[in-house]
């Protein structure tokens, strides 16, 4: 029966009389553009099989000798032929391997990943994506308890098209056009000729297209809300990073972080100064004179008992202990201060309240003509 198979030559694209070097070398130009580790098209998957097939006849002396004797018949008879399935395929690491395996002098491993990762180009290190930094603002409630804020976080993310290989699976590797895939461009002047490795393809001989999706860049943007725990106790100026939310690496390395600057806001009642916290409560003349109990807020909601001292100062500090904010590092929390503000009575106001406001003044001015003058002028 006449094989409507293909000549293996012809799929090779290498004449008859064809060395075993030529062979060898066309079979590694078609596995850059066809072999299922880079193209992902199943019309390449077919045409590489055959490439293939072609190539294990070809390269092998022996089989090679009986098809130009015979053609595909050679291989026709009843279990003659050698089942080549994708599985049994060498990988494309294993072609372009033994084709740098020369001692061309650069890193194997450097160019394979160029080369199969979409590294076009120029020599790209890993680069590290870079830090995005982020400012929130919470209340002093919420840097009391901790909490967990809601970040928008724009980032370069690896672009899911191509999968942060920059460039299009579908179309695959073509023959690079700088150097016609010979990998290495030649150079020097009338007397040397100076072979270099091809920048453009950096040696592997193929280029990709980039994929329409990030243009070759392998991240697009994206708009993320990214959950930023917060712990208790933090203060205006703490920083907090998420590892990893940052802008995504290139060419394989990992992606930045995120920083949280944390900013709390100004509270309607309390002052802070690191842990302590600090109240002013208002005290009636005589409440300042003769001391008594008062109930102060506090910033969890709870609301404490303070004894005011007889003789309580305008100013004056009285200290409750383990009210303040938490302490970021360590355990436990700092002190709440209640600071006393003494209302002065008006003598008008006096009278409204007494029957006889005027009885109260008189004895306010004997008291100011026997009580001692204090020192004016305090110094510190
Ligand atoms: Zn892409
Ligand atoms: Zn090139």
């Amino acid at each position: 029966m006449p094989s409507t198979k293909k000549d293996y030559y012809e799929i090779l694209g290498v004449p008859r009389n064809a060395s075993q070097e030529e062979i060898k070398k066309a079979f590694r130009r078609l596995a850059r553009k066809y072999h299922p580790d880079i193209n992902k098209s199943p019309e390449a998957q077919e045409k590489f099989k055959e490439i293939n097939e072609a190539y294990q006849v070809l390269s092998d002396p022996e089989k090679r000798k009986l098809y130009d004797q015979f053609g595909h018949a050679a291989f026709e008879g009843a279990g003659a032929q050698e089942q080549v399935n994708v599985q049994d395929f060498p990988s494309l690491e294993e072609i372009l391997r033994d084709f740098f395996g020369g001692g061309f002098g650069f890193d194997f491993d450097t160019i394979f990943e160029r080369a199969t990762r979409g590294r076009r180009r120029t020599g790209q290190r890993p680069v590290r994506g870079e830090d995005i930094y982020k400012t929130v603002e919470i209340s002093l409630e919420d840097a009391y308890r901790g909490t967990t804020v809601e970040v928008d976080v724009d980032r370069e993310v690896e672009c899911s098209v191509c999968e942060g290989r920059g460039y299009d699976q579908s179309k695959g590797m073509r023959v690079c056009p700088a150097c016609g895939g010979k990998g290495y461009v030649e150079g020097g002047n009338w007397f040397m000729r100076v072979r270099e490795t091809c920048r453009t393809c950096m040696g592997t001989g193929g280029i990709y297209e980039p994929c329409p999706t990030c243009g070759g860049n392998g991240t697009v943007r994206k708009r993320e809300k990214i959950k930023v725990r917060i712990p208790p106790g933090v203060d205006t100026g703490s920083k907090l990073v998420v590892e990893g939310k940052g802008h995504a690496g290139r060419f394989g390395g990992p992606p930045g972080n995120l920083y949280i600057q944390v900013r709390v806001k100004p509270h309607k009642i309390f002052q802070r100064k690191g842990e302590d916290l600090l109240v002013d409560v208002n005290l009636t003349y005589p409440e300042a004179v003769l001391g008594t109990e008062i109930e102060v807020p506090t910033i969890s909601g709870e609301k404490v008992k303070v004894k005011v001292p007889p003789g309580t100062q305008h100013g004056e500090l009285i200290k409750v202990n383990g009210y303040g904010m938490p302490r970021l590092k360590g355990s436990g929390k700092g002190d709440l201060y209640v600071r006393a503000n003494i209302d002065v009575p008006k003598i008008g106001m006096l009278d409204k309240v007494f029957k006889d406001g005027r009885k109260l003044e008189k004895l306010l001015k004997e008291l100011n003509e026997v009580l001692p003058k204090p020192e004016r002028i305090k110094e510190r």
